[in-house]
């Protein structure tokens, strides 16, 4: 009998969820409007700020990539212009700068964190200048849930004023020298996918500090109705509200965000353990301790030189027979046939990654028996 499937990362209900669409149902708030929406906008302005709620502004919406979308065009992004994003990230990342015309330049990885290289990033910041364009905006992620380096792109940003956006599709909950991801730039976006770590089966959020930029996200996200009594548009809009439904989903799933993040966090630490007797394996962890990630994924590095010859590719193939999901880390978008023709800055960091790194099963839902195959799998892929 094959044994049951080992996921990378599956949907975790909290037991609330059903309690807050039942509500919806009853009062017939079925609409990408209501008071689940609200409520949910504000259990994450809460969490992220530490109840300082005043200082962010939320927008539900229905993806992260509709949230990557509405910031680029706030910031003014059109036709012709430049877009700096991270190389190594989904694609989501670096779609929306197509949806607007705009050209995305591509930046490699440091090594610490896998996320946008500083140096990297100034070189393509001068670069891309001295070619006579300045790039309109930053996009910079924390990938796998590990926050980049703040402080370093921060202050890259500022010096050549150009606006960051953060993508923190994967990193709610994560922090930096104790402040959550998520309020670290001009805007951040989150996503509540399925396989996130919190998820209202598919939805996002915009997050910005400026109160007439969240009016105006809501606007766009709304088909950009101007106050008339009939249908009036005196610009184009979108349909990327977040729904009442799915907002109740979220507001359970924000009641149990912390022990999703523990339960992840345990995951890592697991393969911290596990992996400390195998040579020639790098798990990624914290560079510091301003940096607290939610481990929404564990990374590791498989140099095969140092493991007798057991790659990453052998690797993944030995969990997939155990029917345990792994997978490679994501495919740079510099290397993507569908991003090709456009500027790379880097030093081949985010290749290598790309080569030798995977992502193991990091489910706030995995069990005991779980941990066991897995263990039993890797085990026995090195020491054969
Ligand atoms: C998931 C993800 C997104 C997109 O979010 P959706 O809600 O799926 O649209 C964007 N960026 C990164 C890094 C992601 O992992």
């Amino acid at each position: 009998m094959e044994k049951d499937k080992i996921w990378l990362s599956s949907p975790h209900m909290g037991g609330e969820e059903l309690s807050y669409i039942n509500k919806a149902f009853d009062e017939n708030w079925i609409a990408p409007l209501g008071p689940n929406v609200t409520g949910f906008e504000n259990d994450i302005k809460k969490y992220l700020t530490k109840n300082d709620a005043s200082a962010i502004e939320v927008a539900a919406l229905s993806s992260g990539t509709a949230a990557l979308h509405l910031a680029l065009i706030l910031l003014g992004v059109d036709r012709g212009d430049e877009v700096i994003c991270q190389s190594m990230t989904f694609a989501a990342s670096a779609n929306p700068i197509v949806y607007l015309g705009a050209k995305p330049v591509f930046v490699d990885s440091e090594e610490d964190t896998l996320n946008i290289c500083p140096e990297q990033l100034e070189i393509a910041i001068k670069d891309r200048i001295a070619l006579g364009k300045k790039p309109k905006a930053i996009i910079a992620v924390h990938l796998y849930g590990m926050p980049y380096k703040v402080d370093e792109i921060n202050s890259i940003a500022k010096r050549y004023d150009i606006p960051v956006i953060e993508d923190s599709a994967e990193a709610l909950g994560s922090k930096y020298k104790d402040d959550y991801c998520g309020t670290f730039a001009d805007y951040s976006i989150l996503s509540f996918n399925g396989n996130k770590i919190i998820t209202t089966s598919g939805g996002g959020a915009l997050i910005t500090k400026d109160l007439q930029a969240k009016k105006k996200a809501i606007f766009l996200a709304t088909q950009a109705r101007d106050d008339a009594p009939h249908y009036q548009h005196s610009e184009i809009g979108y349909n990327y509200r977040l729904s009442n439904i799915c907002a109740g989903i979220g507001r359970g799933q924000m009641q149990v965000l912390d022990k999703r993040v523990e339960a992840r966090r345990e995951m890592f630490q697991f393969y911290v353990n596990l992996f400390h007797k195998i040579k020639g394996v790098r798990v990624f962890e914290e560079p510091s301790n301003n940096y607290f990630s939610n481990h929404w994924l564990t990374v590791i590095e498989v140099d095969e030189l140092k493991t007798d010859g057991i790659s990453r590719e052998e690797l993944r193939k030995c969990l997939e027979s155990e029917n345990i999901e792994s997978r490679p880390l994501w495919k740079p978008m510099h290397m993507q046939p569908v991003f090709k023709e456009y500027p790379y800055y880097g030093t081949g960091i985010a290749e290598r990654m790309f080569k030798n790194g995977l992502c193991l099963p990091s489910g706030s839902n995995l069990t005991d028996n779980d941990r066991i195959r897995i263990k039993e799998a890797i085990l026995n892929c090195f020491i054969k």
